[in-house]
């Protein structure tokens, strides 16, 4: 297939999902990672498609989702100092922090700007020479690469007033956390495609060599994810898991070298906070020490009292956002779900963010998709 419309066409993909359940002999649960996939799973109805015995539950792959209240509480007491200015992607000025907002401190006159790149919050930096320009750094090794590269164009062009506050989180070590803690049973991983193209499937291999757990890395499109659970389905029915790439178009084994290099070349590996999961050893990107002067914790320090990073996070009351990022709940299990929360007024972040999946389940899941209606594709 050439084109991106022939990864959605509606009678191969009905096709592939009876493949799947011609060969599909017992229960079995799979989780997706990533928050992209949360949504077209949902989006092209992939749990009414294939057959009822295979039960998919989401992941903590949803960087604004992930991101500790702790952490949030630091992005909204810079956002606090005078002369500093916020820049942050969109989702992230809704989320709750212990107690407030960055909205709210926008509303209470912080100055905090929505942009689409990091490279944007240099130019806002370059602008206004006079200010402190924080970019609030969420994201996996997706957003790395960029975020990286606005740190050494910063240092290149000698730009003295951006800073970037890395919230960045590594995939491959929360997946060994998850599967450590052994709180919900899997059979199969369905593979970040976005997170796979930066660094490969290589570093994957331990799932199905110490857990006995199937992977395959899939793209987004309907024809993409099917193609994948049809992997992890005859994996799994072989008894013979590995990690297989259902997404060759964008993913090869090594990565891409490139922008791995990039990373390597502003951050270092360190522990990192994931709500809903904790401290997560070397699960995260911090500044190294040859960019330091960019890292807006460091540079900060002296003015505001950050709380530690690992101190426990306050939920909203009622919300199980914790439980849905570690799988061990849907969305449809809390009870705040479609009624005191919903995606005008959000209690959690897996309502705020465009990749949570509870927004995901309010926007696509009807009464009707608890049958086996055949998708929406
Ligand atoms: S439905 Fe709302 S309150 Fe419940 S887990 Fe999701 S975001 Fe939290």
């Amino acid at each position: 297939m050439k084109f991106i419309d022939e990864y959605q066409n509606s009678e191969l993909a009905k096709g592939l999902a009876r493949e799947i359940a011609n060969h599909s002999t017992k229960p079995i649960r799979l989780m997706e990672f990533c928050g992209g996939h949360t949504h077209a799973i949902m989006r092209y109805g992939i749990r009414q498609l294939v057959p009822r015995t295979i039960e998919m539950r989401s992941g903590p792959g949803c960087p604004v989702c992930v991101t500790a209240t702790s952490d949030l509480d630091k992005a909204i007491a810079l956002a606090g100092l005078p002369g500093v200015i916020i820049t942050t992607f969109g989702d992230m000025i809704r989320v709750p922090g212990s107690y407030s907002t960055l909205q709210q401190a926008k509303a209470e006159g912080a100055d905090v700007r929505v942009v689409y790149s990091t490279l944007d919050a240099l130019e806002i930096a370059k602008a206004n020479p006079k200010r402190s320009v924080v970019f609030i750094g969420i994201g996996f090794e997706t957003t790395a690469p960029t975020i990286a590269a606005s740190i050494t164009k910063a240092y290149q062009e000698t730009v003295e007033n951006f800073y970037v506050l890395s919230l960045l989180k590594l995939t491959p070590p929360v997946m060994r956390a998850l599967l450590n803690l052994g709180e919900v049973k899997l059979d199969g991983i369905i593979g970040p495609g976005h997170v796979s193209v930066i660094i490969g499937s290589s570093p994957y291999e331990f799932i199905p060599k110490n857990h006995n757990i199937a992977f395959a890395i899939s793209g987004f499109e309907a024809l993409d994810i099917l193609l994948c659970i049809d992997k992890l389905v005859r994996q799994i029915e072989s008894g013979h898991p590995k990690v297989e790439i259902a997404y060759s178009r964008g993913v090869r084994p090594e990565g891409n070298a490139k922008a791995l290099e990039l990373m390597n070349e502003a951050f270092e590996v360190d522990d990192a906070n994931w709500r809903g999961i904790g401290v997560v050893s070397q699960s995260g990107l911090k500044i190294n020490e040859k960019y330091r002067r960019f890292d807006a914790e460091k540079a900060f320090a002296g003015l505001l009292r950050f709380a530690p990073s690992d101190e426990p996070a306050s939920e909203s009351k009622g919300c199980r956002c914790g439980d849905i990022l570690r799988g061990v709940a849907t969305p449809l299990e809390c009870k705040l779900f479609g009624g005191l929360c919903t995606p005008e007024n959000p209690v959690g972040p897996c309502m705020v963010s465009s990749e949570g999946a509870c927004a995901a389940y309010c926007q696509y899941e009807s009464p009707r998709d608890s049958e086996n209606s055949g998708g929406r594709i």
